[in-house]
């Protein structure tokens, strides 16, 4: 597929493409550094734009019918499975994981359309018993308008989490997506326009977010802030949004511990692992971060981990058989490389990988990498890695294994893996995580809560949950007398 189209296709707003004036930003290829496309850097006046554009779309598409909104949800679902192959590659040429997965992020999103487009006609108020002759009615609005501001790892799915139930709630968007990738949000604004969605009810701006994230922090037409990205950065927005109180749901940075007990199938955990590390190079908020195994099985289970990561095949994620792609710039390959040589400094004993990949074509490529007897004060063990990188550490009892994984200032993701059932339950409910993978790496899916603690963020995305975060309650007191 030629990315010609691409280049400069403009900014949505207000459902026209805006391309602006030099300069762009331009996209490249993590794999191999070629030049993909390039989007605007939007200016002041673009921000105010696209909020005005959110700001009049808001009451006819909030006012329309809910089954009128959910059937434009459908609709933009059955065009992403359409072409999901072509979507599947846009990430993968932006963002470097595997075609598979990328087909497998796209269709993720897409189940977010489907889902949000049922939820949609599920809105329902409540009656509360109330005191006699009075009545209490309780009915759920939309926020109004929001600004989605969306990471680089899942360019396109993470951008359906935000939008679509957005939508369904009846709300309008301003969506800035990562400069490293915002080929897959042009995209989504291609279907948006394609399936005829209103004008004005997505609006997309491109270029720095410093700037475009003060445009849209200081208009009051803003009402919620919806963010995936970095905890430094979702705290920042968090203070900023505090002068107007916005409303915001923060998806933030993840450090996830990965527990095996001596009791857990080996073979289940050694591909829990490898799926939980290796999706998507290690670059995802819920991998697994920190390595816990039970000393008695702890030999046996890092040679057969390690024995597995240096089978892996590297390479350009558009390649047939290719498991591990590259990392998306220089800035977090260093970090990688930083992380592991200070935890070795401090004593780590290294068996695998630690260094990048010689096969490496202008890209950035890390060694699935695995590093053992690393030290709980490590920057791997306290730090995101967001890299192919497994830090371990043994643990004799299961207090101390809880212990061990709560002593984090994250608390998205954690997974355990045993087959004693009262265990399973008992440390599932001590861990301080909002999702748990209980024998299972991948604890993703449309209809289920997805969020975090501590700093790892506020609210959840997906299921009921999802859509509440963009619904205000309002309640109706009234006197029958
Ligand atoms: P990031 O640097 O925080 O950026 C996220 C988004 O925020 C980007 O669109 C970025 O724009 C924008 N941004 C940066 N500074 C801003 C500012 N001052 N005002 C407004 N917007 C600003 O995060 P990232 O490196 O793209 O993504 C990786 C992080 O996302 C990791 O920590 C990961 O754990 C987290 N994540 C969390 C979840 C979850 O569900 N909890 C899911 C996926 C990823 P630019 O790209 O233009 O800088």
């Amino acid at each position: 597929m030629t990315m010609n189209r691409f280049m400069n296709k403009g900014m949505y707003i207000a459902g026209q493409w805006i391309r602006g004036d030099e300069p762009t930003l331009t996209v490249t290829n993590p794999a191999t550094g070629e030049v993909i496309g390039w989007v605007p850097m939007a200016t002041d006046q673009h921000v105010v734009d696209a909020i005005s554009a959110a700001s009049d779309a808001f009451a006819p598409w909030s006012s329309l019918a809910a089954a009128e909104r959910s059937r434009y949800l459908h609709e933009i679902a059955n065009v992403i499975e359409r072409r999901l192959d072509e979507l599947a590659l846009i990430v993968t040429r932006e963002q470097g994981k595997p075609l598979a997965e990328a087909r497998g992020e796209v269709q993720y999103g897409a189940d977010f359309w489907r889902w949000y487009a049922e939820e949609a006609r599920r809105v329902y108020g409540e009656i509360v018993p109330a005191a006699p002759g009075k009545r209490i009615e309780v009915i759920y609005q939309p926020t109004g308008v929001t600004a989605a501001i969306t990471p680089w790892n899942f360019p396109s799915s993470m951008i359906s989490r935000k939008v679509a139930p957005a939508l369904a709630a009846g709300n309008t968007v301003v969506l800035k997506p990562a400069e490293q990738t915002p080929l897959s949000a042009v995209v989504l604004c291609e279907i948006f326009e394609e399936v005829g969605l209103p004008a004005g009810v997505v609006n997309l701006v491109t270029g720095d977010p410093v700037q475009i994230g003060g445009v849209i922090m200081a208009d009051k037409r803003v009402r919620h802030v919806t963010f995936t990205g970095s905890t430094e950065v979702g705290l920042l927005l968090a203070r900023q949004a505090s002068e107007q109180l916005k409303r915001v749901s923060l998806e933030l940075g993840g450090h996830a511990p990965f527990i095996v007990f001596d009791d857990a199938d080996m073979d289940k955990a050694i591909a829990g692992i490898l799926a939980s590390k290796l999706r998507n190079m290690g670059q995802a908020c819920i991998a697994a971060n920190r390595l816990l195994v039970q000393e008695s099985v702890a030999d046996a289970f890092h040679r057969r981990l390690a024995e597995a990561l240096s089978e892996l095949t590297l390479g350009n994620g558009e390649d047939a058989g290719v498991q591990v792609g590259p990392i998306i710039d220089e800035a977090n390959f260093r970090k990688i490389a930083e992380q592991v040589d200070e935890a070795r400094k401090r004593g780590a004993r290294l068996v695998v990988g630690g260094k990048p990949w010689d096969g490496a074509n202008n890209g950035y490529f890390y060694m699935p990498t695995l590093v053992t007897e690393v030290g709980t004060d490590t920057r791997l063990f306290r730090e995101e890695t967001f890299g192919p990188v497994l830090a371990s550490t043994v643990f004799s009892t299961e207090d101390q294994a809880v212990a061990i994984a709560n002593d984090c200032s994250y608390g998205l993701a954690a997974y355990l893996y045993t087959r004693d059932m009262s265990r399973s339950f008992r440390v599932a409910e001590a861990l301080e995580f909002g999702v748990i993978g209980l024998n299972d790496a991948l604890p993703m899916a449309a209809q289920a809560p997805f969020g975090g603690r501590k700093l790892s963020g506020i609210g959840r995305e997906g299921g009921h949950w999802g859509i509440e975060e963009f619904l205000e309650a309002k309640y109706l007191s009234i006197s029958l007398n």
